[in-house]
Protein backbone atom coordinates (compact mmCIF):
# COMPACT_ATOMS: atom_id res chain seq x y z
CA UNK A 1 0.00 0.00 0.00
CA UNK A 2 1.55 3.60 -0.80
CA UNK A 3 0.24 7.14 0.81
CA UNK A 4 -2.22 7.52 -1.20
CA UNK A 5 -4.03 4.33 -1.39
CA UNK A 6 -7.39 4.92 0.58
CA UNK A 7 -7.69 2.79 3.42
CA UNK A 8 -11.41 2.29 2.56
CA UNK A 9 -12.73 2.36 -1.45
CA UNK A 10 -16.34 1.58 -1.94
CA UNK A 11 -17.33 2.45 -5.79
CA UNK A 12 -21.23 1.82 -6.60
CA UNK A 13 -21.62 -1.07 -3.70
CA UNK A 14 -25.57 -2.07 -3.93
CA UNK A 15 -26.32 -5.03 -1.35
CA UNK A 16 -30.06 -6.48 -0.52
CA UNK A 17 -31.28 -8.48 2.12
CA UNK A 18 -33.81 -10.29 0.72
CA UNK A 19 -36.00 -7.76 -1.37
CA UNK A 20 -35.10 -4.90 1.10
CA UNK A 21 -32.52 -2.64 -1.05
CA UNK A 22 -30.29 -2.09 1.83
CA UNK A 23 -27.04 0.12 0.52
CA UNK A 24 -28.02 2.18 -2.44
CA UNK A 25 -25.15 3.10 -5.18
CA UNK A 26 -22.83 4.01 -2.08
CA UNK A 27 -19.47 6.03 -2.94
CA UNK A 28 -17.15 6.29 -0.38
CA UNK A 29 -13.11 7.02 0.04
CA UNK A 30 -11.58 6.93 3.16
CA UNK A 31 -8.00 8.37 3.42
CA UNK A 32 -5.37 6.81 5.78
CA UNK A 33 -5.65 8.28 9.56
CA UNK A 34 -8.51 9.19 8.31
CA UNK A 35 -11.79 9.68 10.90
CA UNK A 36 -15.13 9.44 9.88
CA UNK A 37 -18.14 9.41 11.82
CA UNK A 38 -21.67 8.17 10.36
CA UNK A 39 -24.85 9.14 11.67
CA UNK A 40 -28.28 8.90 10.73
CA UNK A 41 -31.93 7.17 11.53
CA UNK A 42 -32.59 3.40 12.74
CA UNK A 43 -32.48 1.12 9.97
CA UNK A 44 -31.10 3.66 7.55
CA UNK A 45 -27.85 1.46 6.99
CA UNK A 46 -25.47 2.21 9.34
CA UNK A 47 -24.13 -1.21 10.34
CA UNK A 48 -24.92 -2.51 7.13
CA UNK A 49 -22.43 -0.33 5.46
CA UNK A 50 -19.56 -0.52 8.49
CA UNK A 51 -19.96 -4.64 8.32
CA UNK A 52 -19.89 -4.46 4.22
CA UNK A 53 -16.20 -2.94 4.73
CA UNK A 54 -14.98 -6.19 6.33
CA UNK A 55 -17.55 -8.51 4.21
CA UNK A 56 -19.58 -9.43 7.11
CA UNK A 57 -22.37 -8.22 4.81
CA UNK A 58 -22.18 -9.16 1.36
CA UNK A 59 -22.84 -6.50 -1.54
CA UNK A 60 -24.16 -7.70 -4.72
CA UNK A 61 -22.46 -5.48 -6.75
CA UNK A 62 -19.92 -2.27 -6.94
CA UNK A 63 -16.62 -2.96 -5.68
CA UNK A 64 -14.84 -2.58 -1.83
CA UNK A 65 -11.57 -1.64 -1.57
CA UNK A 66 -10.14 -2.05 1.91
CA UNK A 67 -6.15 -0.77 1.65
CA UNK A 68 -6.20 -1.94 -1.93
CA UNK A 69 -7.58 -5.41 -1.55
CA UNK A 70 -10.91 -5.95 -3.32
CA UNK A 71 -13.61 -7.64 -1.39
CA UNK A 72 -14.52 -9.60 -4.29
CA UNK A 73 -16.28 -12.63 -2.72
CA UNK A 74 -13.98 -14.90 -2.09
CA UNK A 75 -12.97 -16.60 1.14
CA UNK A 76 -9.26 -15.97 1.20
CA UNK A 77 -10.01 -12.21 0.46
CA UNK A 78 -12.40 -11.63 2.83
CA UNK A 79 -10.07 -13.37 5.23
CA UNK A 80 -7.32 -11.01 4.31
CA UNK A 81 -9.44 -8.23 4.65
CA UNK A 82 -10.74 -8.96 8.26
CA UNK A 83 -7.21 -9.34 9.33
CA UNK A 84 -6.39 -5.76 8.55
CA UNK A 85 -9.57 -4.64 10.09
CA UNK A 86 -10.54 -4.48 13.81
CA UNK A 87 -14.29 -3.84 14.70
CA UNK A 88 -16.29 -3.11 18.04
CA UNK A 89 -19.83 -3.77 18.45
CA UNK A 90 -22.57 -2.07 20.86
CA UNK A 91 -22.36 -5.19 23.16
CA UNK A 92 -19.44 -5.86 23.79
CA UNK A 93 -18.77 -9.69 23.18
CA UNK A 94 -15.89 -10.38 25.55
CA UNK A 95 -15.32 -14.43 25.58
CA UNK A 96 -16.53 -14.40 29.12
CA UNK A 97 -14.20 -17.90 30.29
CA UNK A 98 -11.15 -15.85 29.14
CA UNK A 99 -8.89 -13.37 31.37
CA UNK A 100 -8.96 -9.81 29.88
CA UNK A 101 -5.23 -10.82 28.63
CA UNK A 102 -6.61 -13.93 27.32
CA UNK A 103 -8.80 -11.97 24.89
CA UNK A 104 -6.71 -10.31 23.47
CA UNK A 105 -4.09 -12.59 22.49
CA UNK A 106 -6.65 -14.47 20.76
CA UNK A 107 -6.41 -12.81 17.65
CA UNK A 108 -2.44 -12.24 18.08
CA UNK A 109 -1.56 -16.30 18.07
CA UNK A 110 -4.34 -17.49 15.98
CA UNK A 111 -4.90 -14.49 13.56
CA UNK A 112 -1.15 -13.25 13.13
CA UNK A 113 0.14 -16.17 14.47
CA UNK A 114 2.88 -14.41 16.82
CA UNK A 115 4.58 -16.09 19.81
CA UNK A 116 2.89 -16.53 23.10
CA UNK A 117 5.43 -13.85 24.60
CA UNK A 118 4.85 -11.60 21.78
CA UNK A 119 1.41 -12.05 21.84
CA UNK A 120 1.24 -11.48 25.79
CA UNK A 121 3.71 -8.13 25.11
CA UNK A 122 1.55 -6.47 21.76
CA UNK A 123 -1.78 -7.17 24.13
CA UNK A 124 -0.13 -5.46 27.44
CA UNK A 125 0.85 -2.82 25.42
CA UNK A 126 -2.87 -1.84 23.65
CA UNK A 127 -3.96 -2.35 27.25
CA UNK A 128 -2.33 -0.24 28.69
CA UNK A 129 -3.20 2.18 25.78
CA UNK A 130 -6.63 2.06 26.90
CA UNK A 131 -5.94 2.67 30.62
CA UNK A 132 -6.40 -1.56 31.56
CA UNK A 133 -3.31 -2.61 32.08
CA UNK A 134 -3.81 -3.47 35.30
CA UNK A 135 -6.72 -5.60 34.97
CA UNK A 136 -4.82 -8.43 32.20
CA UNK A 137 -5.66 -10.66 34.69
CA UNK A 138 -9.28 -10.05 35.63
CA UNK A 139 -12.43 -11.79 34.38
CA UNK A 140 -14.40 -9.72 32.05
CA UNK A 141 -17.57 -10.18 34.56
CA UNK A 142 -15.38 -8.48 36.92
CA UNK A 143 -15.11 -4.75 34.73
CA UNK A 144 -17.97 -2.50 34.66
CA UNK A 145 -19.44 -1.67 31.22
CA UNK A 146 -16.97 0.83 29.71
CA UNK A 147 -14.15 -1.13 30.55
CA UNK A 148 -15.30 -4.22 28.67
CA UNK A 149 -15.50 -1.79 26.18
CA UNK A 150 -12.14 -0.28 26.45
CA UNK A 151 -10.53 -3.98 26.70
CA UNK A 152 -12.95 -4.96 23.77
CA UNK A 153 -11.26 -1.51 21.65
CA UNK A 154 -7.39 -3.55 22.52
CA UNK A 155 -8.76 -6.26 21.26
CA UNK A 156 -9.26 -5.19 18.17
CA UNK A 157 -5.99 -2.72 17.99
CA UNK A 158 -3.97 -6.05 18.64
CA UNK A 159 -4.85 -7.10 14.98
CA UNK A 160 -2.76 -4.04 14.41
CA UNK A 161 -5.10 -3.35 12.07
CA UNK A 162 -5.51 -0.32 8.78
CA UNK A 163 -9.04 0.87 9.71
CA UNK A 164 -10.88 0.16 12.54
CA UNK A 165 -14.68 0.01 12.66
CA UNK A 166 -16.99 0.94 15.73
CA UNK A 167 -20.87 0.44 15.90
CA UNK A 168 -22.29 2.24 18.00
CA UNK A 169 -19.50 1.54 20.83
CA UNK A 170 -21.31 3.55 23.63
CA UNK A 171 -25.21 3.21 23.00
CA UNK A 172 -25.26 0.15 25.45
CA UNK A 173 -22.91 1.89 27.99
CA UNK A 174 -24.32 3.24 31.22
CA UNK A 175 -24.47 7.35 30.70
CA UNK A 176 -21.42 7.91 33.25
CA UNK A 177 -19.17 5.53 30.87
CA UNK A 178 -19.73 7.03 28.16
CA UNK A 179 -16.72 9.58 28.47
CA UNK A 180 -13.84 6.54 28.92
CA UNK A 181 -14.81 5.35 26.04
CA UNK A 182 -14.99 8.03 23.78
CA UNK A 183 -11.85 9.55 25.15
CA UNK A 184 -9.69 6.42 23.29
CA UNK A 185 -11.73 7.06 20.51
CA UNK A 186 -10.40 10.54 20.53
CA UNK A 187 -6.85 9.06 21.19
CA UNK A 188 -7.05 6.77 18.68
CA UNK A 189 -8.09 9.35 16.19
CA UNK A 190 -5.28 11.61 17.34
CA UNK A 191 -2.99 9.20 17.21
CA UNK A 192 -3.59 8.16 13.24
CA UNK A 193 -5.61 5.13 13.07
CA UNK A 194 -8.11 4.97 10.27
CA UNK A 195 -11.31 5.01 11.82
CA UNK A 196 -14.89 4.19 10.87
CA UNK A 197 -17.61 4.94 13.78
CA UNK A 198 -21.65 4.58 13.53
CA UNK A 199 -22.41 6.89 16.53
CA UNK A 200 -25.07 9.45 18.13
CA UNK A 201 -22.65 11.34 20.28
CA UNK A 202 -23.00 14.60 18.03
CA UNK A 203 -20.30 16.12 20.08
CA UNK A 204 -17.80 13.65 19.45
CA UNK A 205 -18.50 14.02 16.03
CA UNK A 206 -17.91 17.59 15.90
CA UNK A 207 -14.73 17.48 17.88
CA UNK A 208 -13.01 14.88 16.46
CA UNK A 209 -14.35 13.63 12.76
CA UNK A 210 -12.62 14.71 9.91
CA UNK A 211 -16.10 14.39 7.75
CA UNK A 212 -19.70 13.12 8.75
CA UNK A 213 -21.55 11.15 6.90
CA UNK A 214 -25.53 11.15 6.90
CA UNK A 215 -27.18 8.41 5.69
CA UNK A 216 -30.97 7.62 4.92
CA UNK A 217 -32.36 4.71 3.30
CA UNK A 218 -29.67 3.18 2.44
CA UNK A 219 -28.20 5.94 0.64
CA UNK A 220 -25.10 8.54 1.77
CA UNK A 221 -27.00 11.67 1.50
CA UNK A 222 -24.33 14.00 2.93
CA UNK A 223 -20.82 13.73 3.39
CA UNK A 224 -19.17 17.22 5.01
CA UNK A 225 -16.51 18.28 7.45
CA UNK A 226 -18.41 18.97 10.94
CA UNK A 227 -18.39 22.43 10.73
CA UNK A 228 -20.32 22.50 7.45
CA UNK A 229 -22.33 19.16 8.79
CA UNK A 230 -23.53 20.72 11.51
CA UNK A 231 -23.52 24.53 10.69
CA UNK A 232 -24.58 24.44 7.68
CA UNK A 233 -26.58 21.25 6.37
CA UNK A 234 -26.85 21.32 2.75
CA UNK A 235 -29.99 18.69 2.61
CA UNK A 236 -33.67 18.96 3.87
CA UNK A 237 -33.04 15.43 5.09
CA UNK A 238 -30.11 16.38 7.11
CA UNK A 239 -31.34 19.52 8.43
CA UNK A 240 -34.84 17.46 9.77
CA UNK A 241 -32.57 14.61 11.42
CA UNK A 242 -30.10 17.34 13.18
CA UNK A 243 -33.32 19.41 14.38
CA UNK A 244 -34.62 16.45 15.63
CA UNK A 245 -31.69 15.14 17.67
CA UNK A 246 -29.50 18.45 18.83
P1 LIG B 1 -28.94 1.00 11.05
O1 LIG B 1 -27.66 0.41 11.55
O2 LIG B 1 -28.77 2.32 10.37
O3 LIG B 1 -30.00 1.08 12.11
P2 LIG B 1 -29.09 -1.44 9.52
O4 LIG B 1 -27.91 -1.40 8.65
O5 LIG B 1 -29.03 -2.31 10.72
O6 LIG B 1 -29.52 0.04 9.91
O7 LIG B 1 -30.35 -1.93 8.67
C1 LIG B 1 -30.67 -1.42 7.40
C2 LIG B 1 -31.86 -2.15 6.86
O8 LIG B 1 -31.54 -3.51 6.65
C3 LIG B 1 -33.08 -2.13 7.77
O9 LIG B 1 -34.21 -2.05 6.96
C4 LIG B 1 -33.00 -3.46 8.46
O10 LIG B 1 -34.28 -3.89 8.85
C5 LIG B 1 -32.42 -4.34 7.38
N1 LIG B 1 -31.62 -5.45 7.90
C6 LIG B 1 -30.50 -5.34 8.68
N2 LIG B 1 -29.95 -6.54 8.92
C7 LIG B 1 -30.73 -7.45 8.29
C8 LIG B 1 -30.68 -8.87 8.13
N3 LIG B 1 -29.70 -9.61 8.68
N4 LIG B 1 -31.67 -9.47 7.41
C9 LIG B 1 -32.65 -8.73 6.83
N5 LIG B 1 -32.73 -7.39 6.92
C10 LIG B 1 -31.80 -6.75 7.62
MG1 LIG C 1 -27.08 -0.15 13.43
Amino acid sequence: MTDTTPAVAMQGVNAWFGATHVLRAIDLTVAPAETLVICGPSGSGKSTLIRAVNGLVAHQSGTIRVAGLALDGSAKATDAVRARVGMVFQAFNLFPHLTVLENCTLAPLHVRRLGLKAARELALGHLDRVGLADKADSAPAELSGGQQQRVAIARALCLEPQVMLFDEPTSALDPEMVGEVLDVLTDLAAGGTTLLCVTHEMGFARAVADRVVFMDEGQIVEIAPPEDFFDRPRHPRTQGFLSRIL
